[in-house]
């Protein structure tokens, strides 16, 4: 009987659905994912090859932006994107597993856990959310700040008006799409004054999203806002 359950259930691959021996990746998906290099900007996380002024990259010397810093997982490819894609709009939340244990990972390395007050995730408009059914980026934070002992608040921020989607538009009209998008919770605002919060997203392209949340956040009085996001488009940062 055991034996007929563990052929039942089976693991298989997050991504390919092969049948895997462990739960999580298969090693074929596993081989695809690049992981975030140590070299980095202390201000945007971009990878650099020389040591910039001051430890930042050339586009961040004279660039002023309103979160503190950015730390990301992996970088944006298709196999990443394949994996964001089923958790966000596929119903595969089994992933919250898998794509949690990357960021954890990440706050454990480089983060110090007892500077950070409160996890707040990028939110998405009611509409948005009553067509998904849930905010993936809250479902990941949910996770992880119980597997950490952390405090998360997913009504503080909140997005104002129903936008575009980002990757359908041009530059241009990425930034002006994004501005003044976000607002903070009256109720809320509590939360928020004099706290180092911990932003979390799932893909930072030009970084006007998580840029946006941080004025809201610095506006309403957040002391500091480190984000931090599973993935990012390898690139230089195009939010100021
Ligand atoms: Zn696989
Ligand atoms: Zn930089």
């Amino acid at each position: 009987m055991k034996k007929f359950l563990s052929l039942l259930y089976q693991p298989s691959c997050d991504n390919c659905k092969v049948t895997t021996i462990n739960r999580g990746l298969c090693s074929k998906c596993y081989s695809k994912i690049i992981f975030a290099m140590n070299n980095y900007c202390n201000k945007c996380g971009f990878y650099y090859k020389d040591i910039g002024f001051q430890g930042l990259c050339a586009n961040c010397v004279g660039n002023e932006y309103y979160f503190d810093s950015i730390d990301y997982c992996v970088v944006y490819n298709d196999m990443v994107y394949s994996l964001i894609h089923q958790f966000k709009n596929h119903d595969s939340l089994h992933l919250k597993v898998l794509l949690s244990s990357f960021l954890i990972d990440k706050i454990r390395k480089a983060l110090n856990l007892q500077e950070v007050d409160i996890i707040i995730p990028v939110p998405i408009h009611y509409f948005k959310l009553f067509l998904r059914q849930y905010n993936h980026m809250s479902i990941l934070g949910n996770y992880i700040a119980k597997q950490l002992n952390m405090e998360i608040n997913n009504l503080a921020l909140y997005k104002t008006r129903y936008t575009k989607m980002q990757k359908l538009l041009k530059l241009s009209m990425r930034l002006k799409n994004l501005k003044q998008s976000f607002s903070c919770n009256k109720k809320y605002r509590k939360i928020i004054e004099n706290k180092t919060i911990l932003l979390i997203d799932d893909v930072i392209t030009t970084g006007t999203t998580v840029n946006e949340c941080a004025k809201v956040l610095k506006k309403y009085g957040a002391k500091e806002v480190k984000v931090l996001s599973f993935a990012r488009v390898d690139g230089i940062l195009k939010c100021v």
